[in-house]
């Protein structure tokens, strides 16, 4: 068995910034993560990190455009925390070496995104998340920690409200194997996959919010999914909201600039869930184009010139060229909206704290929330830093003092036991089948516009697969990389979630945010300005609810 003081899951930007955190606090700290930490999907991310450093910006202005983004269910206490902590955390990261993009003058170059008043994102051209990650990879070099490279969390250790440490599945040999713990952090990043059209990579399986769950530990409004208006036709590879900042022009097939028709005052440039809905819509009302990957609108950046694309969006460039065959210089893009975010995840305070004492969690696994029911472009990195550091600080504080785990020999048995099932199988459900499944099922009936109909119908299905899992079965028996088993492994996991996702979303009778009801079309604050948490019952999740931290921006329509 391998002992640590603070064991971080995840090495993306959260559970990278969590570890410098905790090692800088004298703690014994390792790393565990399914992928290399370069790998992570944070390395993804193209746009840029917002923070208000230009001088006619301010922290104030951040703060509103993050409470109205969020159509007012984000915590004001904790976002006017994170946005405070946005220009030193994103000077340090360019202290750690980020190569952001520059002005003429020198200064950091910023952009204008989505729902925000002023250029705010900072990027460095449309690579943001991997020159943080690279960055911050280096700086992390310098110290002394151990990585569990290629370990795929599969349960964290939990008795009497505390955690012990977690079991681990080492996937170049196929060895399970326990760690202990005093403090975890669960930095296991987006559950996009829940979702067949998606932004996210593969392995965003919503693995660590799954373990928490099963934990005890409680999920907080796991409804609110993000789709980003733009992901390119067919791969749905991201286009970054940049290439709208940087000027792009979305038209339906007749040519016609539609967004002026939803968001008279900044059009392209609303917030997601409303250009996503706008989008739909001109699709659903026969204004989109069609094809074999259903209905698309163009997105246009050639009046921008070529210079201007290739130095600003060379990898969206690059992306439309290689996946699309299109030219961004002299074609539009083809673009619809796909899953992109989710604003829910494991419940914390501003201290990264989660209800079982000892494990905290950060970045998109995590719900704080700052994002409430719709997250602005640019936030998300910054959260990841933001609230990494924060958990990092916690968890070592608390392993400081905290007692000496308690490991048992049945802890491996237990977390194993259903896997050794699932390979002694003779006959059962093959994993992809049912992962696809899923899919398609949650694109249905839990997408951008959702009714009681569809949800229940939604739920229906997500619990009939959740049924044939039980019968999984992984028929690759080899050591080496047995990627048959991880699938199954995440596979369980997306089941778990879609049905927290559906239920919250069944329950909450109004639209907000990114959750958009046509059967319940208006906000409703008398009855829903709270947070749902789900926790795990015997049959299914247990829905409870908790107040909005309020300090001093009152609740108004969120018009752009
Ligand atoms: C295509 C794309 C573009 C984006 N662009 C932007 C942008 O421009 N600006 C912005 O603010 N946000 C952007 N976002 C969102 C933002 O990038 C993410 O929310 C953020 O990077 C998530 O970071 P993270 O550290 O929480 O998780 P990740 O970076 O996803 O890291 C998760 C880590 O957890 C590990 N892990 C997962 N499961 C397990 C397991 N079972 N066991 C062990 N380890 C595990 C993985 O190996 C990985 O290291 C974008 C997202 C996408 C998908």
């Amino acid at each position: 068995m391998q002992r640590h003081e603070v064991v971080v899951v995840g090495a993306g930007l959260a559970g990278q910034r969590a570890a410098l955190a905790a090692v800088q606090a004298g703690r014994d700290v390792a790393i565990v993560s399914k992928l290399h930490p370069l790998r992570s999907h944070s390395g993804a991310a193209q746009g840029g990190i917002n923070a208000a450093v230009g001088a006619e910006d301010s922290v104030d202005t951040h703060i509103f455009d993050t409470v109205k983004g969020s159509d007012y269910l984000g915590d004001q206490d904790a976002i006017e925390f994170f946005c405070r902590e946005a220009g030193p955390i994103v000077v340090e990261m360019e202290h750690f070496g980020t190569i952001f993009s520059r002005s003429d003058d020198g200064s950091l170059a910023r952009r204008p995104f989505g729902g925000a008043h002023f250029p705010r994102t900072i990027y460095a051209a449309d690579r943001t998340g991997l020159a943080l990650l690279q960055a911050l990879w280096e700086r992390l070099g310098s110290e002394n920690l151990t990585l569990y490279d290629e370990w795929d969390l599969t349960r964290l250790v939990v008795r009497d409200g505390r955690v012990h440490g977690l079991v681990a599945f080492d996937r170049t040999n196929g060895e399970f194997q326990e760690i202990s713990a005093k403090a975890v952090v669960l930095a296991t990043g987006p559950a996009g996959r829940v979702y067949g059209r998606t932004t996210n990579a593969h392995s965003c399986t919503g693995d660590g919010i799954a373990a928490a769950y099963e934990s005890g530990a409680a999920l907080k409004d796991m409804e609110f999914v993000q789709f980003h208006p733009t992901a390119l036709l067919e791969s749905s590879i991201l286009i970054t909201e940049g290439a709208r900042g940087e000027g792009g022009l979305l038209k339906n097939a007749s040519g016609e600039r539609f967004m002026v028709r939803y968001a008279p005052h900044v059009q392209e440039l609303a917030s997601r869930d409303v250009v996503s809905r706008a989008i739909v819509t001109e699709i659903k009302e026969g204004r989109g184009f069609s094809g074999p990957y259903g209905g698309y609108v163009h997105l246009e950046l050639m009046h921008l010139g070529k210079e201007r694309i290739e130095s600003r969006l060379t990898e969206i460039c690059d992306f439309a060229r290689r996946f699309a065959g299109i030219d961004p210089v002299t074609e539009p893009i083809p673009v619809y909206p796909a899953q992109h975010y989710m604003m829910g995840g494991i419940g914390t305070n501003v201290r990264a704290e989660t209800n079982v004492r000892g494990l905290y969690a950060a970045g998109e696994a995590a719900c704080v929330s700052i994002h409430g029911a719709n997250r602005l472009g640019g936030n998300s990195l910054l959260e990841t830093l933001v609230f990494g550091r924060e958990a990092g600080i916690a968890a070592a504080a608390y392993a400081s003092t905290a007692p000496t785990p308690e490991m048992h020999e049945s802890d491996l048995d237990e977390a194993t036991a259903p896997l050794r099932a699932w390979s002694s199988r003779a006959d059962g459900e093959d994993p992809s089948t049912l992962r696809t499944e899923l899919q398609r099922t949650m694109e249905e009936y839990v997408g951008i516009f959702r009714d009681e109909a569809g949800l229940m119908e939604g739920l229906r299905r997500v619990r009939e697969l959740r049924r044939r899992f039980e019968k999984v079965r992984v028929v690759d028996r080899s050591q080496v990389y047995n990627l048959n088993l991880t699938d199954a492994l995440e596979t369980g996991h997306l089941l778990e979630l879609a049905e927290v996702i559906v239920v919250g979303a069944f329950a909450r009778t109004e639209s907000r945010g990114a959750h958009s009801r046509t059967d319940y079309p208006k906000r409703d604050d008398a009855r829903w300005m709270r947070h749902t948490i789900a926790r795990k019952g015997p049959s299914g999740p247990v829905l409870d609810y908790a107040p909005v931290g309020f300090t001093k921006y009152e609740p108004t329509e969120r018009v752009y």
